[in-house]
């Protein structure tokens, strides 16, 4: 199998490669084989980028929002005529199941691409009467912004972050996650032949050293990151000693509280959904599912008999359900947690184990997991796994749930199941989360804003929020009398 794209990186509308960079090879979850092997951006890779958006971005800035915004939805429409192809090349970089990628990674940068091409324009200033004066406020774009990627949903995080930027009149250089490096080069192709001027989304390939590269470089004025909580720091900090403004998607640890009154198959479906989609590499995924006890062994019964049901196997077959890890050192990673969660006293109450597929023996593979008896203090409680591995916990009434729910140093996402609508709104209010649902879990539309609280996250992605962090607001005083000068 092979996937080897034209070059390594997309600079200045064409493809290039520097091949003094270090190997990157790109290897296919499932069965762990290279389907391509690309460069690391040298010094060299990392200026040219930087140095075609810089140049390009003020005539696009100056373009009317509703010209920039043609352009982004014509690139959504060619992404999703290409859906099939694109969500191919996402299955072979990240192993998800095809029947994943075919709904939801390609689709999801397009209607990043169409809301904020249409968006755009609407998205005004401010007048301010003044009583006579008045002022008006402009928002601006900041220049050459930097986009991070991490491996999860590589053409979805390249689309998120880009849309806003570009919708806004900035120009982008975006490096992948060096796991998933494909399918950005594929949008960058895609943004050229919408129309997209040459230098305004630029694509380096990399790994950490080049992240680093890129948000310290003096030209760039903001840095947006996928990631996990101790690269958001780091990065965070590198940003905050430059003044650069920064948007940071973290990790987190979320709970999802299941009331007794809750639907059951509802319930269930929406701890399934978020523990096991994408093979449980979802960062808002409800790892701590908090289940009334009244209703927690029927919960665990019936959450057991679907979870057997789910089909692990050949990703690009349309019916597997689950794939492999990303790769090895997560797969051992989420073994080794499996571990941890045994020796710490919680019952593995299901899966845990390694299947044996064949022809795939050499994959990532993991069983979908389910932990029971599992205390708040325990690691598996605690830390993110990033795996699909549930932990289920029991409760007895609202205020005690609310305490362990909030007893964590992440703040991404919290889910309510229950037909008691008016607690469904106390409990969300009382959570500290940034993305929350009641009665469904996981799903993000791009008209609402995501990102975390606490440890999890500063500013947000989509919705209009996002233009505003890719934007600087000015404010312009009229005067329309004399100037009352004192001297
Ligand atoms: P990671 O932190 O290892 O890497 C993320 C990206 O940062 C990669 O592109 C990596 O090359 C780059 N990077 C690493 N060190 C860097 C440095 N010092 N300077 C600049 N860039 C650097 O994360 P990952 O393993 O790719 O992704 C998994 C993590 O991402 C999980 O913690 C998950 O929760 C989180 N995540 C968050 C969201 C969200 O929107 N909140 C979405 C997806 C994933």
């Amino acid at each position: 199998m092979r996937a080897q794209p034209k070059a390594s990186h997309y600079i200045n509308g064409r493809f290039v490669d520097d091949e003094q960079g270090a190997p990157l090879p790109v290897i296919y979850p499932a069965t762990g084989e290279t389907i391509a092997t690309l460069h690391s951006a040298t010094p060299n890779i990392v200026e040219l980028a930087i140095e075609a958006a810089r140049a390009a971005q003020p005539a696009w800035a100056r373009l009317k929002p509703v010209e920039r915004g043609r352009i982004l939805r014509r690139a959504a429409d060619i992404l999703r005529a290409r859906n099939a192809e694109l969500a191919r090349i996402e299955t072979l970089d990240t192993g998800k199941a095809i029947q994943e990628t075919l709904v939801a990674d390609p689709a999801s940068a397009a209607d990043a691409l169409e809301y904020f091409g249409g968006a755009v324009a609407s998205y005004t200033g401010d007048y301010v009467d003044l009583g006579g004066p008045f002022a008006y406020t402009r928002r601006e774009a900041l220049g050459v912004c930097v986009g991070i990627g991490a491996w999860n949903y590589p053409i979805q995080g390249a689309g998120w972050k880009s849309a806003p930027a570009l919708a806004m009149g900035n120009a982008m250089v975006f490096k992948p996650s060096e796991n998933t490096p494909l399918s950005a080069l594929a949008l960058a192709e895609i943004y050229t032949e919408a129309g997209l001027p040459d230098g305004l989304f630029n694509v380096v390939q990399g790994y950490g050293d080049v992240g680093g590269a890129l948000a310290s470089h003096e030209v760039v004025a903001k840095v947006s990151l996928t990631g996990s909580v101790p690269t958001g720091k780091k990065v965070l900090a590198l940003t905050g000693s430059l003044m650069k403004h920064a948007t940071m998607e973290l990790g987190g640890k979320s709970p999802l509280i299941v009331f007794d009154d809750a639907d059951l198959e509802n319930a269930i479906g929406g701890a399934m959904l978020g523990n096991f989609y994408s093979t449980g590499q979802v960062c808002s995924n409800g790892t701590r599912v908090f289940v009334q006890k009244a209703l927690h062994d029927r919960f665990v019964e019936r959450l057991t008999e679907r979870t057997k049901a789910i089909r692990i196997g050949d990703p690009l077959d349309p019916e597997t359900q689950m794939g492999p890890l990303i790769n090895k050192a997560q797969h051992d990673k989420v073994m080794s947690y499996i571990g941890v969660g045994k020796t710490d006293g919680a019952s593995l109450h299901y899966g845990g184990g390694e299947p044996k597929l064949q022809g795939f023996e050499n994959g990532f593979f993991i069983e979908p997991t389910i932990f029971t008896n599992v205390t708040d203090q325990m690691r598996i409680a605690r830390e993110e796994i990033f795996g699909p591995v549930m932990s289920v916990l029991s409760f007895n009434d609202e205020d005690e749930v609310i305490d362990r729910a909030n007893d964590t140093e992440f703040g991404l996402s919290a889910g309510v199941f229950t037909r008691d609508l008016p607690r469904a709104h106390r409990v969300i209010a009382e959570l500290q989360a940034g993305t929350c649902w009641i009665n469904n879990y996981n799903l993000s539309p791009v008209e609402m804003p995501f990102g975390g609280f606490k440890q999890s996250g500063i500013g947000r992605e989509n919705s209009l929020s996002a233009l505003a962090l890719y934007s600087q607001e000015k404010s312009v005083y009229v005067e329309t009398g004399d100037v009352a000068s004192p001297y």
